[in-house]
């Protein structure tokens, strides 16, 4: 494989593959800059087709992790992990201690965290091992409420940007997904004012939000073309495709999920249909805004982070401004961005 001239290896400055036959780990951890400061970003466990598939994920997201934080203003660069196999057969606490070792070895310069089937008692195990993990329990904690405070916050920029409203009565907003971020962001736009129509797989949960919020419930297919101000993706990554995308009727595109838009060329086939795209990882960044308290040399404080949480508005607005000013989609704007800050770091 030419591996350097792939097109996600981006400059990665070191690809690390992990392996230990003893416990079966397999992984890879992708250090994309630590430009601004020592990479962060979760481990993933997840049984790819093949590693060359693993490969590709573990660089894309890494890279993301770069754009990530330095949109947030966070001093860290951008790494990813993941662990490639069937984590029900393989999970144990021996494969998190051999994979604690590796992430030591790299010395500092990546903390991992959770990610797709990586709990919070995963990561303890990790944490036996090195120092170099965040997002344990008692510490930082879960930061699902910080992600949805952020994207609550990124909804109301672009509805400012979009429709001229400073507030969110009788919005309407179709949010897919309720799970641990997506369910708490439909408390905070129902206590807005906003309306809600929602889907997800867990009926449930769909039960709950429409007793406790008056929300209209609709089939996962429907969610699409609701007849709404606002679309929230908020579960899997890629809902904005070439199937859905002539569906939507909303003419803003703001939510939680990560890597939202299928191709990079959704970006300019929403901007050409007039619909606001917020950037996600720009709008989902209240996450690892609070698990950067953890790794700093001060101790945590969820007040701190609130606050710098509460700075997506304007983060977003400047993206929107822009955006509108250059003529370009959302999505460009905010990755030329990105790139400007890690360059003059
Ligand atoms: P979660 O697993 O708690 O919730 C996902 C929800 O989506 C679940 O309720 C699930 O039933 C539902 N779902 C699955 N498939 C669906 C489908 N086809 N249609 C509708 N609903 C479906 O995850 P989460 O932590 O709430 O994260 C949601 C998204 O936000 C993910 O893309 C995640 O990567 C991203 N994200 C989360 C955080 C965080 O702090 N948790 C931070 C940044 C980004």
């Amino acid at each position: 494989m030419a591996f350097f001239d792939l097109v996600d290896f981006d400059n990665h400055e070191q690809v690390v593959f992990c392996s230990d036959e003893k416990t079966g780990l397999k992984a890879i951890i992708a250090v994309h800059s630590t430009a601004l400061g020592p990479a962060a970003g979760g481990c993933r466990f997840w049984d790819y087709a093949n590693d060359e598939e693993a490969l590709t994920d573990v660089l894309r997201l890494s890279r993301g992790m770069t754009y990530k934080n330095a949109m947030a203003g966070l001093k860290l660069g951008g790494g990813k992990a993941v662990i490639v196999g069937n984590p029900k057969a393989l999970k144990s606490n021996e494969l998190f201690e051999a994979f604690g070792r590796a992430v030591n070895n790299i010395g500092g310069r990546y903390y991992t965290a959770e990610d797709v089937n990586i709990t919070t008692a995963d990561m303890a195990v990790v944490n036996q091992v090195t120092d170099y993990v965040a997002g344990l329990d008692g510490k930082s904690g879960n930061p699902a409420p910080f992600t949805a405070l952020g994207t609550f916050l990124g909804i109301k920029a672009a509805v400012k940007f979009k429709l001229g409203k400073d507030d969110l009565t009788g919005i309407k907003v179709a949010v897919q997904g309720l799970g641990s971020v997506g369910y708490d962001l439909c408390a905070k736009l129902h206590a807005a004012g906003a309306q809600l129509v929602v889907t997800d797989i867990n009926h449930e949960t769909l039960n709950k939000a429409a007793e406790a919020f008056g929300a209209k419930v609709v089939e996962l297919d429907e969610i699409y073309s609701q007849d709404v101000d606002v679309f929230s993706p908020c579960a899997l990554g890629a809902s904005i495709n070439d199937n859905t995308i002539d569906q939507l009727k909303a003419s803003i595109i703001a939510g939680c999920a990560n890597n939202q838009l299928a191709a990079s060329k959704h970006d300019q086939i929403l901007k050409d249909k007039g619909i606001l795209y917020a950037p996600d990882y720009v709008i989902n960044a209240g996450g690892i805004i609070n698990v950067s308290l953890e790794i700093y040399p001060e101790p945590y404080c969820a007040d701190e982070a609130t606050k710098i949480v509460e700075k997506i508005y304007d983060t977003l607005m400047t993206v929107f401004v822009k955006a509108d000013a250059e003529n370009k989609p959302t999505g460009i704007v905010a990755d030329e961005m990105a790139r400007e800050i890690i360059a003059n770091a």
